[in-house]
């Protein structure tokens, strides 16, 4: 059994309203969809949510990558996805999130091939998975109210978005505890907005609103100032920006700079290097959170198989298809009740129809 055709579209996904985080505001996504066809009539989905800010990459970047990597492919194995991930490796370095979209794929082929959900053949831990919702920064007052929205829509954690300002921050979480009451899981993420003493003063002045942990408080490569963050924080500490692969969960694990990881599928390069991370980081008892860029339904499932399937990815923020108008999946895919996400009984991940429009034609056909 090989792999036949790889077909590479290019789609932007409109959010239901701009999404602003510490470093810009967002009113897009830019995503690289893939389609694996092999010689045995079946079909993976992947996507590529690339983060420029994150990894340096662009959907551009994504399809040029592809244009070195899918060439390659061709005639491989599917199920052998080391060895698929090992070749993509060789002949490309870094670019994490072009070779999500292929792993992912791969994964989504390697489930209909055996005929099970992705999630039951990787571990099964979880029949479903709790994800928060994320509140992009607006005036305090303001996310207060999205706070309620999101609540009365039956969301059971919240991810504040914070890092802008610091008295301001902690205004911020002050109006969203006050609105939500206690029942309501509360996590914050500054993405890198804080100096580390910034960050020590806040997470001291917001620890009494009982929060859960608070993510990526300094800038990405300031590991000595996380280190600090995290001695004097009262509050856990979650490396996002500073975590991308299995080397860099060892490095910061090693460091004692982290009490906790958020893998996201296009910073590892898709769901066999985040099991990796998970792995590396259940041996050093540091639990994971599984994130997300900007992905639809496609990459979305990804993220939400690999939590369901380990059971070290304690924690879920996988919500960028709700925050997005357009939607990519007609139908199958992951859905999202009280808070949970639940599972189709599809194999593989379970996308059954694509938006045909919003896809498009591909910008590419390797065969
Ligand atoms: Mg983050």
């Amino acid at each position: 059994m090989g792999i036949q055709q790889i077909e590479v579209y290019h789609v932007t996904l409109g959010y239901k309203e701009p999404f602003r985080i510490a470093p810009r505001a967002s009113t897009e996504s830019h995503n690289v969809i893939v389609k694996i066809v092999t010689d045995y009539d079946v079909v993976g989905w992947g996507e590529s949510s690339p983060s420029q800010r994150v990894t340096g990459e662009t959907a551009e970047t994504v399809i040029k990558t592809l244009d070195k990597i899918a060439p390659k492919l061709i005639g491989m194995c599917p199920l052998r996805i080391e060895q698929d991930v090992e070749v993509m490796d060789s002949i490309v370095e870094e670019n994490p999130a072009a070779k999500a979209a292929i792993d992912i794929a791969l994964h989504d082929i390697f489930g209909k091939t055996a005929r099970k959900p992705l999630f039951m053949l990787m571990g099964g831990y979880r029949t479903e998975v709790l994800t928060d919702l994320t509140l992009g920064i607006k005036s305090p007052k303001e996310m207060a109210k999205d706070a309620v929205k999101a609540v009365k829509k039956g969301f059971k954690a919240l991810k504040v978005k914070v890092g802008v300002d610091p008295a301001e921050d902690v205004e911020r979480i002050r109006l969203i505890r006050e609105a939500v009451g206690n029942n309501i899981e509360i996590r914050i993420d500054a993405n890198q907005g804080w100096t580390p003493k910034q960050a020590i003063e806040v997470l001291n002045k917001i620890e009494k609103f009982n929060i859960q942990f608070a993510e990526q408080p300094v800038p990405a490569e300031d590991i000595k100032g996380l280190i600090k963050v995290r001695k004097n924080s009262p509050i856990p500490i979650m490396a996002d920006e500073s975590v991308h692969s299995p080397e860099d969960a060892l490095r910061l694990i090693r460091a004692e700079a982290v009490d906790l990881i958020n893998i996201k599928l296009m910073k590892s390069g898709g769901i066999l290097k985040g099991r990796k991370i998970a792995d590396i980081a259940e041996a050093a008892g540091i639990p994971c959170m599984i994130g997300c860029m900007g992905e639809s339904e496609i990459g979305i499932a990804a993220g939400a198989h690999l939590a369901a399937a380990v059971k070290n990815i304690q924690y879920a923020d996988l919500d960028s298809d709700i925050l997005l108008k357009d939607k990519l999946v007609k139908k199958g895919g992951t859905k999202v009740k009280n808070s949970m996400r639940i599972f189709p009984k599809q194999n593989g991940l379970g996308i059954k129809e694509l938006d045909q429009k919003l896809l498009g034609k591909p910008k590419r056909i390797y065969k």
